[in-house]
């Protein structure tokens, strides 16, 4: 799950990371009334869960998702303009994130711009930290051009962080007297952070020097476990629905694992495995899967239903490609599934069926006496085929 910067900030403030004072407003006048407070000029960010916000555009061709504002007029001025628009960063897509709350916190007098991130390093099975002195800008450039300059440092999930390796990544990163006796204990508690809050990422980019001395972290992303949001209720607590996709969300409602995607063929599997091989025989018949949707092994006929509705509701979806192989479930459970939606929502694009195992014959026949025109295929080359050749012109 992710979450917005200012909702990590205030995660990280409570393990004691230090980072600039801010508060989030969702009206032009609750950022003046914060940049009042604060006093002097401040910074207007633009909250969304994507990053490259500093150097994103809005839709209505105003620049930048992140402003400096000279005072709290100026503050609310800028708030106006990004709260409702729409921002697109590199990491948005063309489609961009609309902007329904902005941060506002103070302006820091920038020394110098350093990257720190930890991840979960999942063939390693650690967490790595990185660390760079090319922070700010997109670190994933720096990965690309010039890995030497991220330095990686890897962490024992028994030993837990050792001091020796918060020092080193102190000296790789230049720092010295007492800038560096705060980068050691910045890291410290924001490592602790990230282990408490079930992480599995933060990323401090940029983390700063600021021309009075200090050591702090300016922006701030974190996503954490799914499967640890039941111990984690503050966490779970910041979700935040309108940033995810429709869809996915009314899919999570009914347990489905489904993840939307960008081409054409709406896929209804069992099994994960399954699932991408469906799409794998898709691609190769020259398709593309509108999604990744595995109904799970226990599948009810509620939650195909449900799960059909989904598909078709899709407006990207041209042809539906449902592919089943009945072990534990049945292939008429699928099938009596499928008719119930399709008498709540009205099917307007081709349905290829293949079903496959325990009751696959009595769920080709419900489907066929079903009154709807379900195309229906033996293998999962037929059916992909099939589906790509079968999508409704647009
Ligand atoms: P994003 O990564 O989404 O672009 P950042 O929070 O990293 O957003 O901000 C982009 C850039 O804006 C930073 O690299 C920094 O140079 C500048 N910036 C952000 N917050 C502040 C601040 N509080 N004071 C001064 N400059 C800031
Ligand atoms: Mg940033």
């Amino acid at each position: 799950m992710k979450v917005h910067e200012y909702q990590a900030k205030e995660l990280l403030s409570k393990f004691g990371v230090p980072v600039p004072k801010g508060k989030v407003a969702f009206l032009p006048e609750e950022a003046y009334q914060i940049a009042k407070v604060i006093g002097g000029s401040v910074v207007v960010k633009s909250q969304i869960h994507a990053g490259g916000r500093g150097k994103g555009k809005f839709k209505d061709g105003y620049v930048g998702g992140v402003k400096i504002a000279k005072d709290a007029e100026e503050a609310k001025e800028i708030a106006s303009r990004m709260l409702g628009n729409v921002l697109v960063t590199h990491q948005t897509g063309k489609e961009g994130k609309k902007v329904e709350k902005v941060y506002i916190t103070e302006a820091s007098d920038i020394q110098k711009e350093y990257y720190l991130g930890i991840v979960l390093d999942r063939a390693k099975e650690q967490n790595v930290i990185m660390a760079s002195t090319e922070g700010g800008v997109e670190i994933e450039k720096v990965a690309a051009e010039t890995p030497e300059k991220i330095f990686k440092s890897w962490v024992h999930p028994v030993f837990g962080l050792q001091r020796y390796q918060v020092r080193e990544l102190g000296f790789l990163l230049g720092f010295k007297g007492d800038q560096f006796k705060q980068f050691c204990e910045l890291l410290e508690k924001l490592y602790r952070a990230h282990e408490e809050c079930d992480a599995t990422l933060t990323e401090i980019n940029p983390l700063i020097t600021t021309k009075d001395g200090r050591v702090l972290a300016l922006d701030a992303k974190m996503n954490f476990d799914d499967n640890a949001l039941l111990r984690q209720l503050e966490i779970a607590s910041f979700r935040d629905l309108t940033e995810e996709d429709p869809l996915e969300v009314e899919a999570s409602r009914y347990d489905l694992n489904y993840i939307r995607l960008d081409g054409t063929i709406g896929c209804m599997v069992n099994g994960a495995g399954l699932a991408m091989a469906t799409m794998d025989v898709i691609t190769l018949e020259g398709g593309m899967p509108a999604n990744f949707l595995d109904v799970g092994g226990s599948a009810t006929s509620e939650r195909v239903k449900n799960a059909f509705k989904i598909l078709l509701s899709d407006k990207n979806v041209k042809s539906v490609l449902i592919n089943i192989f009945g072990g534990i479930v049945r292939c008429d459970v699928i099938a009596e599934g499928v008719i119930e939606a399709a008498k709540e929502i009205q099917i307007t694009v081709p349905v290829v069926v293949r079903l496959q195992g325990t009751n696959s014959e009595k769920g080709m026949e419900l489907l066929q006496n079903s009154g709807h025109n379900f195309l229906t295929a033996k293998d999962l080359k037929e059916a992909a085929k099939l589906s790509v050749a079968s999508q409704r012109e647009t």
